[in-house]
């Protein structure tokens, strides 16, 4: 998580502290790129708390890393996990600009409890940001899938959950992610109900159906569970990766390396 721990919003089923924030610091990317070359990932999550503070919302903080990561990990599956930048369009534009694999911004709950859950956010610019997020990769030559997610458990009914499902399809979203609601203390959403694991399994089937290309949903499933085998290609990424060149300068599959120097 980047730019800072204290956010400008306050949802309401989110543990992060919320307040004023003071943290900037525009060597930030160059250090988490250094740190996660040394963790040498397949696949990072990059999220931040929201800074409505700043005059771009922290977009080129967030770009700015991409671009350091890229530069030390070029194997490496970049997602992001961005505010709504108050639906303004340059700080998408400069997010997807640093062309992240996956854009992800989360719609959290159903249009119905988008106030009681996440009060400074909108339903309709939550959906936009996916949207306009894919038009600038599609016109600009490119391809980003895009990603959202969902909580179950806040009040919500079962055909509001498929109008959400619908909602995002529109915009082309095409990974979807649905996880259980947990409080995290006395002071954040009741909780309503939990969802049975077949409920998920339902939901799950429902949204394949409707053409995500990706579906994670249960009731531990979180934003970035198995983010990593959600990026396109991700097997051949991998594969890249570990590959070796050989002494004839040819390029050797991850592990035939090792076990021809075991032979030998
Ligand atoms: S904007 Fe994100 S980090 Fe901030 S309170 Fe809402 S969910 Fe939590």
């Amino acid at each position: 998580m980047i730019l800072g721990d204290t956010c400008t919003r306050a949802c309401g089923f989110c543990a992060v502290k919320t307040g004023r924030p003071t943290w900037f610091d525009d060597d930030e990317p160059r250090r988490v790129a250094e740190a996660l070359a040394s963790l040498d990932l397949e696949h990072v999550v990059i999220t931040s708390v929201a800074r409505d503070d700043l005059p771009d919302g922290g977009a080129g903080i967030f770009a700015e890393t991409i671009r350091q990561v890229r530069a030390r990990s070029a194997g490496m599956g970049v997602e992001v996990l961005i505010p709504d930048f108050n639906g303004t369009d340059a700080p998408l534009r400069t997010v997807m600009d640093a062309r992240p694999d996956i854009l992800n911004h989360n719609l959290e709950t159903v249009e119905r409890l988008q106030k009681p859950v996440r009060k400074r956010a909108r339903y309709g610019r939550s959906l936009s940001v996916l949207e306009r997020a894919k038009a600038y990769a599609v016109a600009d030559g490119w391809t980003v899938h895009t990603k959202s997610s969902l909580m179950v458990g806040l009040g919500e009914t079962r055909p509001e959950l498929s109008q959400a499902f619908r909602d995002l399809r529109a915009v082309d979203c095409d990974i979807l992610t649905i996880g259980q609601y947990l409080r995290p203390s006395l002071q954040h959403l009741e909780l309503v109900r939990y969802y049975h694991p077949d409920e998920f399994a339902e939901m799950k089937a429902e949204a394949l159906e409707l053409g995500f290309r990706h579906v994670e949903s249960g009731p531990l499933v979180r934003s970035s569970y198995h983010a990593r085998d959600q990026v396109p290609g991700a097997e051949l990424r991998r594969a890249r990766r570990q590959a070796t060149i050989d002494a004839d300068g040819r390029i050797v599959p991850g592990g035939l390396l090792d076990q021809d120097a075991l032979a030998g």
